[in-house]
C-alpha cells in the first residue's frame, strides 16, 4: 500500500514537471537579469555547467511531519553518501532555521529525513546546511532567502520547509547541502527528485541522490532523505 502511494506521487511529480515543460513555464531561463543566479563570489566558477559540482565520497526545533508522512530510516552499513561539489551558489553566515522560505516563489517542499553514521545510528547535533533556487530557478545570491542551516535533534532527524526548486540551465531541480557531525568533516552533496524531465540532461544527476517523494497533491510535496555519513 505504501509503496503504491510513493508511486502515486512520484508520477505525479514527473506528470507536473512534463506539464510544466509543455507549457513553457520551465524556469530553465530566468527572465530578468536580477533573477539570473550569477557566482556568490568573484572565486566562483560562472557557469554551473562549467562548474565541477561532482567527486565522489552527503536550529530551531525541526517541523515533524504528520503521521502519515514519517518515513523509517533508509539505510545499509557502510553505504554512505555520495559527495558533489558545492557549485558557484554558496554563502556562508545563512541564519539558522528549518523554514528558509521567506517570499521565495515555487511549490510548498517538506524535506525530512536523518542524518546517520556508516552504522546506521542517529548523529545527534549534525550542522546541515541547505541552500537552493526558487521555484523559478533563481539563487538569491544577495541576501539568505532559500538559505539556512540547522541542527539535528536527538535522533539525528531534520526537517527542512522549503519549496521545490526549478530547473536553470543545464541544472535539473535539485537541493544543496552540505553536513557536519559534530566535531567531524564536513560532507557536500546535492539532492534530486526522481523522474524529472530534466535530470537526464543534467551531467551531475545521479539517482542514488534522489529524493523519496511520500505524498504530492500539486501544491505540497514531502520528501524524505537519509544521509549516512562515512567513518
Ligand atoms: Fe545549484
Amino acid at each position: 500500500m505504501r509503496r503504491n502511494r510513493l508511486l502515486v506521487a512520484t508520477a505525479l511529480f514527473s506528470a507536473a514537471l512534463a506539464l510544466t515543460a509543455c507549457t513553457g513555464i520551465s524556469a530553465e531561463a530566468p527572465t530578468s537579469a536580477a533573477s539570473t543566479p550569477s557566482p556568490a563570489s568573484s572565486s566562483s566558477s560562472p557557469s554551473p555547467a562549467a562548474s565541477t559540482e561532482t567527486s565522489r565520497t552527503t536550529a530551531a526545533a525541526p517541523v515533524v511531519p504528520a503521521p502519515e508522512d514519517r518515513v523509517a530510516p533508509t539505510c545499509v552499513p557502510g553505504v554512505t553518501l555520495i559527495e558533489q561539489n558545492q557549485g558557484p551558489y554558496y554563502t556562508q553566515g545563512a541564519p539558522e532555521r528549518t523554514d528558509i522560505t521567506d517570499t521565495a516563489p515555487g511549490t510548498a517542499l517538506l524535506l525530512t529525513g536523518y542524518v546517520l553514521d556508516d552504522q546506521c545510528n542517529p548523529v545527534a547535533g549534525a550542522t546541515l546546511d541547505f541552500w537552493q533556487a526558487d521555484g523559478n530557478g533563481s539563487y538569491d545570491n544577495n541576501g539568505y532567502v532559500l538559505r539556512g542551516v540547522q541542527t539535528t535533534d536527538e535522533n539525528g532527524t531534520y526537517a527542512l520547509t522549503t519549496v521545490i526548486p526549478g530547473q536553470y540551465p543545464g541544472r535539473t531541480e535539485h537541493v544543496h547541502v552540505k553536513v557536519t557531525a559534530p566535531n567531524g568533516p564536513t560532507y557536500t552533496t546535492q539532492l534530486y527528485f526522481p523522474e524529472s524531465n530534466a535530470n537526464g540532461g543534467d551531467r551531475f544527476y545521479v539517482p542514488e541522490l534522489d529524493v523519496t517523494i511520500t505524498s504530492y497533491d500539486g501544491s505540497k510535496m514531502t520528501a524524505h532523505f537519509d544521509m549516512v555519513l562515512p567513518a
